[in-house]
């Protein structure tokens, strides 16, 4: 068996030690005879795992008591819709930060449901850098103002959370949850689907501050509802088990390693291997203005298509994998999420210096 390193934006690579654990378990769950994806997700083995599942991630996050946690399915781009329907409720209008095409279709869904204020743009330039926001351009009477924290297409990161004073921050933290520690208080909402940061795609977490959930629209569906999902504990209807079971893995696995203060400061070196790297290259450039590069995703080109496809193709053969930028950007982008090991951005930084000597 050979694992290769996994550079894809989602789903992403996961962490070998969780994924050995998931496969000693897989024919019998602690005794029970069942694997995971075969318990009832109301008996006893899985409202346990259920359940630390959701106290590891309070722990290792800091959500505070006020906050509840949803284990729901739709991935983020249901939250798109789910957002407007719970929130833009009193006043029917919301901020939003365009930073690109997870914005566009956020943006998009809101203005199905109300009037959507545009506060600031970074589409000028390709998305490459986060735009410097002016709080008199703010609506006082939003319902939330909307931000996406890190941006996986692009390789864009927030350095600082806006103040909006009263009007609650709605968070798309797809990209960037667990990478570092945050402040859970300075937000109305946050939500990600898991399939970057967290375990398996299926699974969608939203973190909501209490008094934001019951405002819904009168005829909103159901399950959409985060007053009906909070009351139910994330169970009015069958939850994703198996990703469930496999976050908590994730969450166990980020906690034993120290938490995510530990975890930020390994994916600061890690990335710093790549953007040095970068920096000081003839052949290959960050796109991404210095100001606002992630520590998650990074995009990089040559400048040359067929360079670029060069390099995608011999990387590919030596076991880097899922290299190629995304299609509206072109180029290379290396994801390098919590679970992708340094060796990693190592062995590729190697392997890039090694095809700049041939062809630079
Ligand atoms: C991947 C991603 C999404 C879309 O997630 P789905 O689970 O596929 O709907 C939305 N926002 C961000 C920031 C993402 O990275």
């Amino acid at each position: 068996m050979t694992r290769v390193y996994n550079f894809s934006a989602g789903p992403a690579t996961l962490p070998e030690e969780v994924l050995k654990k998931a496969a000693g378990e897989m024919l019998d769950y602690q005794g029970s005879g069942m694997s995971v994806m075969e318990l009832s997700h109301r008996g006893k083995e899985f409202t346990q795992i259920f359940d630390t599942a959701e106290a590891t991630l309070r722990e290792i996050m800091g959500i505070p008591n006020n906050y509840k946690v949803l284990f729901l399915q739709g991935g983020a781009s249901m939250q798109f819709t789910a957002i407007p329907l719970n929130l833009m409720t009193k006043n029917k209008k919301a901020d939003y930060v365009h930073t690109g095409q997870w914005t566009k279709k956020a943006i998009a869904e809101a203005k199905k449901f109300g009037i959507v204020n545009v506060v600031a743009s970074s589409e000028d330039n390709n998305f490459t850098y986060i735009p410097e926001l002016d709080p008199k351009t703010f609506s006082k009477d939003a319902d939330y103002f909307y931000i996406v924290t890190n941006n996986t297409i692009y390789g864009t990161c927030c350095k600082s959370i806006p103040e909006t004073g009263d009007v609650p921050i709605v968070a798309d933290m797809s990209s960037n949850i667990l990478s570092e520690p945050i402040d859970v208080k300075k937000f109305g909402v946050i939500f990600a689907g898991a399939q970057k940061n967290i375990g398996p795609a299926g699974l969608t977490i939203v973190i909501i501050r209490e008094d934001l959930i019951g405002n819904a629209v009168e005829n909103i569906p159901t399950l959409l509802n985060y007053k009906v999902q909070a009351d139910n504990g994330s169970m009015a209807n069958t939850p994703p088990c198996y990703s469930i079971y496999i976050a908590g893995l994730v969450f166990e696995w980020i906690k034993e390693k120290g938490g995510l203060v530990a975890t930020k400061k390994i994916n600061e070196e890690k990335a710093a291997i790549l953007y040095d790297f970068l920096d000081q290259s003839k052949l290959f450039s960050s796109p991404v203005d210095k100001a606002s590069r992630s520590l998650m995703n990074i995009p990089f080109v040559t400048g040359n298509d067929e360079l670029d496809a060069k390099l995608i193709a011999e990387a590919a053969k030596k076991g880097f994998k899922t290299l190629k930028g995304h299609r509206t950007v072109g180029g290379m982008r290396a994801s390098i999420y919590n679970a992708m090991p340094t060796q990693g951005v190592k062995a590729l930084v190697e392997l890039m210096k090694e095809f700049e000597a041939a062809n630079g």
